[in-house]
């Protein structure tokens, strides 16, 4: 069924589609703004972030905390600055505290308060939801003429329940990580139907699966203080400090999750990676080499694992004696020279045998996407097909964890939701904010 054109047609109501019709609508009280969402009940992302507390933002937030065309990234960042961000949660009854690592959260611990927060707003503006509804493909014409209603629209979105037509289209369809949730990569298909390029998409912040010849499964559940660096075709791409989490498949983490995106990256275009763990971060070999001795010469009696736990757990310290074919209860000072040494090389540079990522289904971002470089950075409108937004996780930047990933839905929504609002001749709409568009559709 076709329906009376809308002013602004979003599609995906998740975190950067709600802030785009709220922003839309908050801007221009006469626009009619719809969300169409193939999913049956909307927010499932939101719901099951920061381990169900939603990590809304984070207190610091820089262009160094995402990879993207960095001055792109900057610009869309300073548009909504998070002090910005707190403001706007606060207006929409949402406090937010902030943890020790910068993390701000809803004082509730709930991610339920978050969306309930964004669908109250999104209802008390008007803002129509059409759950249950997937877009399968977008056309433009340049006019459309609706049959019956007279009215004319650019663009035509054919979804399971038919057709809506509008003038503006925001894209917030999101990336491929967590299918399950209506977030299937689909976005890019429709994007690249319109013209536009989608890099190659990887899973990002993803745990990694380690040979089982390893042996992490008997320091699952163990986590500690690790430099994790990234080589691709022998050149270091990335090295990091943070805390890394051995499980029963292999590494998980937040030093291990922000590393991923370049270690999938890197398989997907057949290159040659390895992932090394410095386990004395900030150290090297010959460092170590002076610190195992004045400690050996401290307490020669005392054993190699005892030793070794001054700077990680002991399940951890055996492991690696172990690994090096060390007694882990030698006495320090009578270790022989050559396992020494071997040992210390191997916690200064242990080559993690990497398998695989977890894959999508565990996968909390998408790294790729559609280019920087084709949307209008003031206000996410696509380069090459104008009336149309594109904002969120479906374009070509993502953030380390942290919150920085909602940032970026937030401010991309609502960079897109303001300009779409002021479009000439959008929010004429003959129906009306208070006409057939304006009422709420059961299912939300
Ligand atoms: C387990 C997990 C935990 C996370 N925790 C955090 C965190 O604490 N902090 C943080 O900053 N980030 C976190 N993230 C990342 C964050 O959730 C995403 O970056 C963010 O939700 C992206 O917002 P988005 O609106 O672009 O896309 P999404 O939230 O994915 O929303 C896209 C919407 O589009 C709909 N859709 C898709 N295709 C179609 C179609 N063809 N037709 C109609 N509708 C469609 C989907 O149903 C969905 O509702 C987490 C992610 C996961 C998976």
């Amino acid at each position: 069924m076709t329906d009376a054109p809308v002013d602004l047609c979003v599609i995906g109501a998740g975190a950067a589609g709600l802030a785009a019709g709220i922003f839309a609508a908050e801007r221009n009280p006469r626009l009619t703004v719809e969300l169409l969402d193939g999913a049956k009940t909307i927010g499932a992302k939101i719901l099951v972030s920061g381990g169900g507390r939603c990590n809304v933002t984070h207190d610091v937030v820089t262009p160094d905390d995402f990879f993207g065309t960095r001055h792109l990234v900057r610009n869309v960042l300073a548009a909504f600055p998070v002090e910005d961000t707190v403001a706007w949660f606060a207006s929409l009854g949402v406090e937010l505290k902030r943890e020790e690592t910068g993390k701000l959260f809803p004082v509730t611990d709930k991610a339920r308060t978050v969306l309930n927060a964004l669908s109250a707003r999104a209802r008390d503006l008007g803002v129509v939801l059409r759950t249950g509804h997937r877009v399968v493909a977008i056309t433009t014409r340049d006019r459309c003429n609706v049959a019956g209603t007279g009215q004319s629209a650019r663009f035509v979105i054919r979804h399971e329940q038919g057709e809506t037509c509008a003038r503006r289209v925001v894209l917030a369809t999101g990336g491929r990580s967590l299918p399950r949730t209506g977030s299937d990569g689909s976005g890019y298909g429709l994007a690249r139907a319109l013209g536009h390029r989608v890099t190659p998409i990887v899973p990002a912040l993803v745990a990694l699966v380690l040979d089982e010849r390893c042996f992490h499964k008997g320091l699952s559940g163990l986590s500690h203080e690790v430099e994790v660096e990234t080589v691709v075709e022998g050149r270091s791409v990335d090295r990091r400090t943070g805390s890394l989490l051995w499980t029963h498949f292999g590494i998980s983490g937040p030093v291990v999750m922000d590393a991923s995106r370049f270690w999938c990256l890197a398989r997907e275009r057949g290159e040659a990676v390895e992932l090394y763990g410095n386990f004395l971060p900030g150290r090297t070999t010959e460092q170590a080499r002076e610190w195992f001795l004045t400690q050996a010469a401290k307490s020669p009696r005392r054993s190699l694992v005892k030793l070794l736990m001054e700077v990680f757990p002991e399940r951890c310290a055996e492991a690696f004696c172990l690994y090096v074919a060390s007694d882990p209860q030698q006495a320090s000072a009578q270790v022989p020279r050559s396992i020494r040494d071997r040992l210390l090389s191997t916690l200064i540079r242990f080559q993690f045998p990497v398998l695989r990522d977890r894959g999508w289904n565990f996968a909390e971002v998408t790294a790729g996407g559609i280019p920087l470089e084709e949307v209008n950075f003031r206000t996410m409108e696509s380069r090459l097909v104008p009336g149309l937004h594109l904002v969120g996780e479906v374009l070509d930047c993502d953030g380390r964890i942290g919150g920085f990933n909602f940032q970026w839905a937030w401010a991309t929504g609502r960079l897109a939701g303001r300009a779409a609002a002021v479009t000439p001749g959008v929010g004429n709409s003959e129906a009306g904010r208070n006409g057939e568009q304006g009422k709420r559709v059961a299912g939300e």
